[in-house]
């Protein structure tokens, strides 16, 4: 029997291969510990298997439920929460994660309690704002909240980060994430505490390694998009020795006619109240496949096939022009397409997406992560 539609197919020895690249890369430039990243594809344990086995040395994901789904699938690698912790979920916070990323005093005490109360220590990684304005203390406090996580019992200092390129689409440089270090070497001085850590940004960092501008000092990135579609993330630019042919999404034709590129009739809106525009290409082919924005938004999916344009979609139809396609397109067809990083997150959440994973070779993830705590 066929693999059932819609579905999408994730290559696990791709992104374990993609992993072991960007590990040697990272290597090279100092960096000991790549974190794979898992919240693109909901923590599939698969794909945190394969993260594990090219050489990531902890796992992160910005959901407490992916990573009790982790936790479950049986991981014994260091887990890290990537958003800021909830006030009110700071239990969950402290059984879940090894350790989180911290922005805000109040939310440290409060972790600090739980994890007393708990018999456990709780992993704390300053997060430091150097630009893009999402999450962060500015540089100017960072001393002060060393101070006070290395005075809360329950908690350990692990070290000081960054992220950047998320909200502001600030590009890491020498300059920003040096500053980081400095930062770091600042608490060490004085605070008196390691700081082992200095987790310098997620996949837009990897430009800086690839360019060999990444300032020594920074010993851990935080990397999901890289090794999932091999690419940084600053200029989009394919990372040597990686591939992006790691995840497609399938869908089937469910129609195939000629038609008017116009629509005819008095026009108000479309199936999601906005006011589409059209171009007249005169009478065209087109295929209309079973997958809609309930599954993937069209504009995050890109055919294989030459010469077929996505057209758009509603809820649970995708249209798409076959007029100049390379093949015949037929009813029952498959077509097949890459889905960008928001693409592969929208087809992973959506229960009607199948997920069809190639080349699991089915070993437990006790045995896989190698990592432990
Ligand atoms: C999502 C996220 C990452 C990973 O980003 P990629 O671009 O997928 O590598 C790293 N750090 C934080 C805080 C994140 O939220």
């Amino acid at each position: 029997m066929p693999a059932p539609t819609p579905r999408i197919e994730i290559d696990l020895p791709k992104i374990e291969a993609n992993t072991r690249t960007i590990v040697a890369m990272c290597r090279r430039a100092g960096v000991t510990d790549v974190i794979g990243v898992t919240k693109g594809t909901l923590a599939h344990p698969g794909v945190a298997r394969a993260m594990l086995a090219g050489g990531a040395t902890g796992l992160a994901d910005a959901r407490l439920l992916n990573l009790a789904r982790l936790r479950e699938a049986g991981f014994t690698a260091p887990l890290t929460l990537l958003r800021l912790p909830s006030l009110s979920q700071v239990d969950e916070v402290v059984r879940l994660a090894d350790r989180s990323l911290n922005s805000e005093p109040e939310t440290l005490r409060a972790l600090s309690r739980v994890a007393v109360a708990a018999g456990r220590t709780h992993g704390v990684t300053l997060m430091v704002e150097l630009g893009d304005r999402r999450e962060g203390m500015p540089p100017e406090e960072v001393v002060e909240a060393a101070r006070l996580v290395a005075g809360l019992p329950g908690l350990e200092l692990v070290g000081v980060g960054t992220n950047l390129t998320c909200y502001g689409a600030v590009i890491p440089s020498p300059a920003n994430v040096g500053r980081l270090v400095e930062l770091a070497e600042t608490v060490r001085r004085e605070v008196g505490r390691p700081v082992p850590v200095v987790s310098g940004g997620n996949s837009s960092s990897l430009k800086l390694v690839m360019d060999g501008k990444l300032p020594r000092g920074v010993t851990e990135l935080r990397i999901g998009d890289a090794v999932m579609r091999g690419h940084e993330t600053s200029y989009g630019e394919l990372i040597a020795g990686t591939t992006d042919e790691t995840f497609t999404v399938v869908a089937e034709v469910v129609e195939v006619r000629e038609k008017p590129s116009l629509p005819e009739g008095e026009m108000g809106h479309d199936a999601f109240w906005n006011v589409p525009t059209f171009v007249d290409r005169g009478v065209r082919r087109r295929a209309i496949l079973a997958l809609g924005r309930q599954d993937v938004a069209p504009e995050n999916l890109a055919p294989l096939d030459q010469g077929m344009i996505v057209l758009g979609a509603s809820s649970d139809h995708l249209l798409v022009d076959v007029s100049d396609a390379a093949r015949p397109v037929r009813l029952g067809d498959e077509v097949r397409f890459r889905p960008s990083y928001a693409g592969i997150l929208q087809a992973m959440t959506s229960p009607y997406v199948h997920q069809l994973v190639l080349g699991d070779n089915g070993v437990h993830a006790k045995s896989a992560g190698g990592a432990s705590k």
